[in-house]
């Protein structure tokens, strides 16, 4: 039993009866302590007009706001909708394997592979571009002497290159990446305070771009050279087929398992240390087991170019020990590419 509200009531009431209406007028609040409406933020809104119920009822009700006029209009809150999700972009072209072997860029664009729409293209017009954008991204993700936990400044990177007896054109014939991978170069960059190139920019918009279009999964983002002195068609050809592999693998989880699967058990150790010694000699950094386990795909299924890839040459397998390999990866691939 709340003994106050029995006590407080009455006298009020009592106080009301006792005063004359002049009196009572001067002992209620004067207008300027009324709630200011539409200038106090909205919890302070609230609370004095609570505060006012509250006097409105110990007055014994009704007088205070005869007394005083009717007050300005209150406005009401504004109603509190859910955020509507920004809509979603589209994506770049969806093109098959042929439609992008036949893509002749003339600067660099970004496509998609229709049978697969998470995994993206970037289509290069030659290897010195596609070189200057994708570089400092395989050092910070891929390369063996490069540092894993920072993005190297040019200096850095031109000395990595050379460390390895090649150019920025050709340390590598293509590239295959997780967009959330690439995400997180990104961040690092910035937070190394690291400037970017107009081509890594570029690419960034591009990242950017497919993790709007499909929130809910990573995509998978490949680059493929245009065809130039360094690169005939059936090394275009080869090269995207490789990196579509790794599309796949980043992309379709069932796959990905599969494949680990077969590097775990379907590879002696003997097997596993042959790929890891042509990873090496590549410029892998041959420690994480998934891109030994993913690269071990591509080269075995997707690389039908003998110039990238030779499992006598470059494995010491004959090539029936490479299609038993091959056989057990096939059994649980995607069909294409
Ligand atoms: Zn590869």
């Amino acid at each position: 039993m709340n003994e106050d509200d029995t006590v407080r009531l009455p006298r009020a009431a009592a106080m009301d009866r006792a005063l004359p209406s002049a009196r009572r007028a001067a002992a209620l609040p004067p207008s300027s302590a009324r709630p200011s409406h539409g200038r106090r933020s909205l919890l302070g809104l609230w609370t004095g007009i609570g505060a006012g119920a509250a006097a409105l009822a110990a007055a014994g009700g009704g007088v205070w706001w005869w007394l005083s006029g009717p007050a300005a209009p209150v406005e009401p809150p504004p109603i509190r909708r859910p955020a509507e999700p920004p809509p979603v972009p589209e994506g770049p072209p969806a093109l098959s394997t042929e439609e992008i072997l036949a893509n002749r860029a003339v600067e660099p664009l970004a496509l998609r592979w229709a049978p697969n729409p998470l995994v993206w293209v970037l289509d290069f017009p030659n290897l010195e571009l596609q070189g200057r954008a994708m570089n400092r991204m395989a050092a910070l993700l891929e390369k063996a002497r490069t540092p894993r936990d920072r993005v190297l400044g040019d200096e850095a990177l031109a000395g990595a290159i050379a460390a390895d007896g090649r150019t920025a054109a050709n340390w590598y014939f293509g590239h295959n990446y997780r967009a959330s991978d690439l995400a997180r170069f990104f961040e690092w960059a910035e937070r190394d305070g690291v400037p970017l190139n107009p081509l890594e920019l570029w690419v960034r918009e591009q990242v950017e771009l497919a993790r709007r279009v499909d929130r809910s999964r990573d995509a998978a983002i490949l680059t493929l050279p245009a065809l130039g002195p360094h690169v005939d068609a059936a090394m275009r050809g080869a090269i995207l087929r490789h990196e579509l592999g790794h599309g796949q693998f980043f992309t379709l989880p069932f796959f990905a398992a599969h494949v680990m699967r077969v590097w775990e058990r379907g590879f002696s150790e003997a097997e596993r240390a042959a790929v890891r010694r042509f990873l090496g000699a590549e410029g892998y950094d041959t420690r994480p087991e998934e891109m030994m386990a993913n690269e071990a795909m591509a080269y075995l299924l997707y690389t039908p170019d003998r110039r990238f890839f030779d499992p006598a040459r470059d494995l010491g397998w004959s090539d029936e020990q490479a299609d038993r390999i091959r056989a057990m990866l096939r059994s649980g691939a995607p069909e294409e590419p």
